[in-house]
């Protein structure tokens, strides 16, 4: 019998709980009902986000849609951009910039580390006029982390705007938007937020205003200002998905129970016994010292097909792990670990792993990783 498991960097596992309330019998979204849920909601996002002078949209698409909406209301024509891409996500601010006309300046790294904040005051200080800055939190297609705390420094230096791809940031890492002072920032309802694929949400700080105001991209369905005046009347410019709203009221619920707090640490304690119990089967990981708390990147061992391991588990077990995208195809395993996971499921995931491993022929005996994930889960070292 199969049973799945989506140890996946997005779409991630929902909580029955979350499923329940989407299952709700529909209300119509011009309604007080509506109105209260969407509102509460609203409010709770920024507690998801930190903020107390900024405010959350709602946007009815995937992450993608919601980093389109950032460049379609920050930038005006003839306006200068720098992007920093360490991976496939942030290749994807450059791509938007360049589908709006947007000069940008990419600072890239090698795949798999992050980008230093001394290498992104170079590349401001060497190309003046900058108006935004934009980053990325977690880069999902190699495992790294950013320091944004340390990058907002550098940006603010040089008055530019920042926006942040917080897409897998956001509940698994501490994220501080106006500590940091960030002007806007992103996530996305399948990772972190434990919700199927549908909803993307924007923080906008006070700060982007003044940008968003003036701009003069082409925007309709993305439009911030639409978003804003809606908000105030409790509601959403257009038809908005209820039945995801509904079960993100219930999914945030979670989130604000547990405390941001003890989330980002369950990340942190499940991540690191994940990459130890790895390194104890003796593999190596893909980010090394910048390797994020939202999944496990891990760097294929020679002559080892692990697309076809990662497909083998799948149609056998249910167990879901990813590959590499693109360039990185047949390099990597990447083992999610961000949302609706506990101490069991990295433990699952583990002994999952070295059974793909053992079937392909790898040498690993299996119980190795398991016995370290066990013993720093269970017995705390
Ligand atoms: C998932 C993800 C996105 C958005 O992808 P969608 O498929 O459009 O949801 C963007 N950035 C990062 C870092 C992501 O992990």
């Amino acid at each position: 019998m199969k049973k799945t498991y989506l140890f996946t960097p997005g779409p991630t596992m929902v909580p029955p709980e979350v499923s329940l309330s989407e299952a709700q019998p529909m209300i119509h979204h011009r309604t007080p009902q509506f109105s209260q849920i969407f509102y509460e909601l609203s409010e709770d996002l920024k507690y998801l986000f930190q903020t107390k002078t900024g405010e959350v949209y709602t946007l009815m698409s995937s992450g993608t849609g919601a980093m389109e909406a950032c460049v379609a209301n920050v930038l005006s024509k003839g306006d200068k951009a720098l992007v920093i891409a360490t991976g496939k996500f942030g290749e994807r601010w450059a791509e938007l910039c360049k589908c709006f006309g947007i000069e940008a300046v990419v600072v890239s790294v090698e795949y798999g580390k992050a980008a230093e904040p001394s290498k992104v005051e170079e590349a401001l200080k060497k190309n003046s006029g900058i108006k935004v800055v934009f980053a990325t939190q977690s880069e999902t297609s190699t495992g790294a982390v950013h320091d944004i705390k340390a990058i907002s420094a550098v940006v603010k230096k040089y008055g530019a705007l920042l926006v942040v791809d917080a897409i897998t940031g956001i509940g698994v890492h501490q994220f501080l938007m106006d500590e940091w002072n960030i002007d806007v920032a992103i996530t996305g309802s399948q990772k972190g937020c434990m919700l199927p694929p549908g909803l993307a949400f924007v923080c906008v700080n006070s700060g982007a205003w003044g940008a968003i105001e003036k701009g003069d991209l082409p925007r309709y369905y993305w439009d911030f200002r639409k978003m804003r005046k809606n908000l105030k009347n409790k509601t959403t410019p257009f038809t908005p998905a209820v039945s995801l709203i509904m079960a993100m009221k219930t999914a945030i619920d979670m989130i604000k129970k547990e405390g941001i707090e003890k989330v980002w640490a369950r990340h942190a304690r499940l991540a690191h016994a994940t990459r130890e119990g790895v390194k104890a089967i003796g593999l190596e990981l893909f980010a090394g010292a910048d390797s994020s708390n939202v999944l496990t990147a891990i760097k294929a061992p020679e002559g080892v097909d692990v697309d076809k391991i990662i497909k083998k588990l799948r149609d056998e077990t249910g167990i879901t792990f990813t590959g590499g995208q693109d360039s990185l195809k047949g390099k990597m395993i990447r083992i999610g670990h961000m949302g609706y996971v506990n101490d069991f499921d990295i433990i699952l995931a583990i002994s999952a792993l070295e059974k793909g491993l053992y079937e392909a022929g790898y040498p690993v005996q299996p119980g190795k990783g398991l016995s370290r994930v066990q013993s720093l889960l269970v017995a705390g070292k």
